[in-house]
Order: C-alpha cells, then structure tokens, then sequence
C-alpha cells in the first residue's frame, strides 16, 4: 500500500519536502497554519528576501524548478562594505567571478516550491490549518481549523476526522503512516516529542541582538539606488545594517542591533532617537530611507535564535526537518539553504530504505545532525565577522591571500567561505577543512617572518663585518 505522510509547515522547506515526496508516489498531506502565500500570507518584516546558494540550487534543480524559481533572483557577487565616512569597498565572494549567491523573495520561492508540489495529484496542500499536537504513537497530527473558526464550513478530506470542541472552532485529526514537522523554529510538532519522548534532547539560545527590516524604495525611475549585484553590510562593530536587493528595484535593508543597553532597541524610542542614530551611524544610507521613521515604528523587532534537539526522529512515525529541526541564525546566509539539504537527504534515505522507514529517518538524522550542529557554530562566529571584522584592513588582506591561494592551489586550497556557500561539501567537513587550511597558512606565515627576520639580520651582519 502507498505509505502516507503529514507534513506540518508549508513554508521553504515544507513546500518543497511535498514535492520530493509526491515526485516519489507517497500520499502527501501539507498543512499550514496560514492562508495560501499567492493570497500574500509572507508576514511584514520577517526576512522579506534570502540568499540562494549552491545547496538550495541543487536541491531545486533534483526538481527540475531551479529556473523557475530563481526567474526573479538577483545574483549578488560580494560584499560591499560601507564604512561611516560613506566610502564603499567592494570584496568579491570568490576568486571566480561568476561565483554568486542570489537575492530572493521569501513569497516568490514559498510559492515555486508549493506550485511543484500541486502538480503530483497525490499531494494535497491545506492552507489555514494549525497543527496543535501529535500523538507520536499513532502518527494523528490534531490540526486547528480556521475556516471553521471563520464560519466557513470545512469538509473533513478522506482520513481526517472532525472533533467538534467548546470554543466553537473544530478541531481535526489527520491520520497517515508518518507526521514530518516542517513547522519552522517554534515547531508545535518538536512540541509534541518534547513532551511525548523521554529523554529528548533539547536547547534554544537566544542572541542578545534582535532584528528589524526597513526598505530602500527604488529610484523614481524604477532602478536601484545602490550597487544591484551585491549584498550592502554597514558594519558597525557591535551591531550592523544589511541590505539585499528586490526586483522591484527596492533594498530590504536589516539592522542587527542589541534588544537592551545604552544604545539599543530599547532605548530608541522616539523619531528624533531613530534619526540621530541613523544619522550617527548609517549616514549615506539615511537619505535613500524616506520610510525610516514608519518602517522604524511599525515593523516588529525580531529575535534571533540557535535550536538543537535530537533525535530528529521517532520510531519510524515522526521527523523533524528543517528550522524544526535546527533553527540558525541568519549570518551564513545558510538556514534555508540546508533545510532544502535536509529534503534533498531525507529523500536520498526514503530512496534507500524503501521498505524500512525507521533505518532511514535514523540515517537521515545521523547524516545531517553533526552537519546542522557545524553550521550553527559557523553561523554564529559569522555575525561577529560580518559586523566587526569586514569593516578592517586585516579581513580585506585575508579575503585577498583566500583568493590567491586558491588560484595559486586549485581544488586543494578553497577558503571556508566558498565551501559553505559554493560546494556541497558538509558542513562539518567544510568547519574541520577550514579550521586546517587556517592553521597551515597562519604557520607558514609566522615560518615566512621568522625567515625573513633570521636573513635580514644575517645580511645586515654580513654587511658589517
Ligand atoms: C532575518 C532572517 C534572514 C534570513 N536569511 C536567510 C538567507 O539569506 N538564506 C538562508 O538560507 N536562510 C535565511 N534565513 C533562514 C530561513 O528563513 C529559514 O532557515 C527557513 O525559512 C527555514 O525553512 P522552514 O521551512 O524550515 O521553516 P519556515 O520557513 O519558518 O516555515 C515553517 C512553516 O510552518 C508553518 N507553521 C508553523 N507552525 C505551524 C503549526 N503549528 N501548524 C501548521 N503550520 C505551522 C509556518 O507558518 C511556516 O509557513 C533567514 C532567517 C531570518 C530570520
């Protein structure tokens, strides 16, 4: 009989999971708690547009959707740091100019994945269902249904059952062989392993910064007011700005700023606070930013956060994928991306274990955990990067001896950087190489010094004598 999966979280990876799913021939239910993103569900300032890299790609093209997903991407070819005096400096992400990562829109690519995932017949998408718990035993997802509670009458789907509860709204059960939590970092489905699992692993830590979103409008021409093809960071030490560029010829900017502390979130109160900071602080961005004060106001300030849990998995009824999974934060550019690798793993291992769906959710879980825990590591130390160290002489002269090794010493030397974003090379053994390769060139350039020292007074004696 055709195995039958609930899938809870219709979002990046949720959408896309269906579709490996479907493309398999299993029963595919997709459930989420908001209404369908063609009707604009993408709440406001919640990371509006992401970077697309090599792993999302991959996972994309296995598909067959990878160009029309990324129709509308922008490709963004380095960095381009702006310091306070408003001076602009440009580092490219590789040696290889053709090497980008590309700006997307959440809503666009939400849309890609869920539109792949309605074309295989067997996948069934319900929008405006809110999972509430699962039973982990009897894979039952209890979901919320808000078209009921809307007054519009819902009709049960084949395999669900209706169970009327007293707050008037209904409550309903989706039975199927396995549940997949695709929930996202505040997974209900996580929720339900926590309390059903002895022994489960879990740890969230947030960070002390939070973030908001603010926008560039484009040109009265329509065009971008700033360098298109690339990503803007304003680094300020301990905090920063970020902007990535839209179609539309807007810039989604980001301001990664301390929730507490002298100058901080909490202390910026009103419009005159808002406007000496960014005055202070983000001068030549300040007159590209006439919805300053209102996007400042009225766009919530989000947190940050790092979880990890194990297992991902229970018996052969449950996983997690995805932020459910292990949420990062954002400074790698990466969370989405290795979502989409865990669909395209997760699938590999279903492909392996036909007939044995525990064995693969357990090697599915053994062959992204050590991976997921690397990235989170690197996502972290990347925020310190980004907003403190991009901005020095020291960090532009690395990038540089990154880029001339790697010319100098194809295929052995490919700096940290490229292998996160370029390769496929899991991130594990991407942190591992990267930690090597900076020991040996730290090594050889205290052996070259010294070197340099030891002939230099050998020649200044020889000249004496
Ligand atoms: C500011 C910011 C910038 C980022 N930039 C990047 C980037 O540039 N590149 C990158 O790769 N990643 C980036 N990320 C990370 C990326 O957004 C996440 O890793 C990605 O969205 C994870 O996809 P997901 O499908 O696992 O979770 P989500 O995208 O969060 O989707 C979860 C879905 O589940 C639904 N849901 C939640 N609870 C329930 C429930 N109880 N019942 C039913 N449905 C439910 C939600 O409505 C949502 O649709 C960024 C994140 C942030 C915060």
């Amino acid at each position: 009989m055709k195995q039958r999966f609930t899938l809870i979280g219709s979002g990046l990876a949720g959408g896309l999971l269906a579709a490996y799913l479907g493309r398999r021939g299993y029963d595919v239910d997709l459930y989420e708690r908001r209404a369908d993103p063609r009707e604009g569900n993408i709440v406001g300032g919640r990371s509006i547009n992401l970077a697309v890299s090599t792993r999302g790609i991959h996972a994309l093209e296995q598909l067959g959707i990878a160009d029309e997903a990324l129709r509308h991407a922008i490709p963004m070819r380095g960095r381009m740091i702006h310091d306070k005096s408003g001076d602009l400096h440009f580092a490219q992400y590789d040696v290889d100019p053709n090497k980008h990562i590309n700006s997307i829109g959440r809503a666009s690519l939400n849309t890609a994945v869920i539109e792949a995932a309605q074309r295989y017949p067997n996948v069934r998408v319900h929008f405006n269902h809110r999972c509430t718990d699962v039973d982990l035993d009897s894979a039952t997802a209890k979901l919320a249904d808000s078209f009921v509670a809307a007054g519009m009458p819902a009709t049960p789907k084949p395999g669900e059952g209706g169970l009327p509860t007293d707050a008037g709204n209904r409550i309903i059960e989706a039975h199927a062989d396995a549940v997949i939590g695709v929930d996202g970092a505040f997974s209900a489905v996580r929720q339900s392993m926590q309390m059903q699992i002895s022994g489960f692993e879990y740890d969230e830590s947030y960070l002390a910064h939070g973030y908001k979103e603010l926008t560039i409008p484009p040109a009265a021409d329509g065009s971008w007011r700033m360098e298109k093809n690339a990503l803007h960071i304003w680094p300020r030490k301990s905090f920063m700005m970020i902007a990535l560029p839209n179609p539309d010829g807007s810039f989604t900017c980001t301001l990664f700023w301390e929730f507490e502390g002298p100058r901080s979130f909490a202390t910026t109160k009103t419009d005159e606070d808002v406007r000496r900071f960014f005055n202070e602080e983000f001068p030549d961005a300040m007159p590209l930013m006439p919805t300053l004060l209102d996007d400042f106001r009225e766009n919530p300030t989000g947190s940050l956060v790092t979880i990890r849990c194990a297992p991902w998995y229970y018996k052969d009824k449950v996983a997690l994928v995805g932020d459910a999974a292990h949420a990062v934060v954002p400074f790698y550019g990466q969370g989405m991306n290795a979502a989409f690798e865990d669909c395209v793993v997760l699938d590999e291992c279903l492909a392996e274990f036909p007939n044995n769906r525990e064995r693969a959710f357990a090697e599915y879980f053994s062959r992204r955990k050590e991976n997921a825990d690397a990235l989170a590591d690197l996502a972290l130390k990347n925020f310190i990067e980004m907003r403190d160290k991009t901005a020095s002489k020291t960090f532009r002269t690395k990038k540089k001896l990154d880029h001339f090794l790697e010319s100098v010493l194809p295929g052995t030397y490919l700096p940290l950087y490229t292998m996160v974003t370029f390769t496929r090379i899991p991130y594990a053994e991407a942190a591992r190489r990267g930690r090597r390769q900076d020991r040996i060139v730290y090594a050889s350039l205290v052996i070259a010094m010294v070197s340099i020292l030891v002939l230099s007074i050998w020649v200044v004696r020889s000249l004496a004598r």
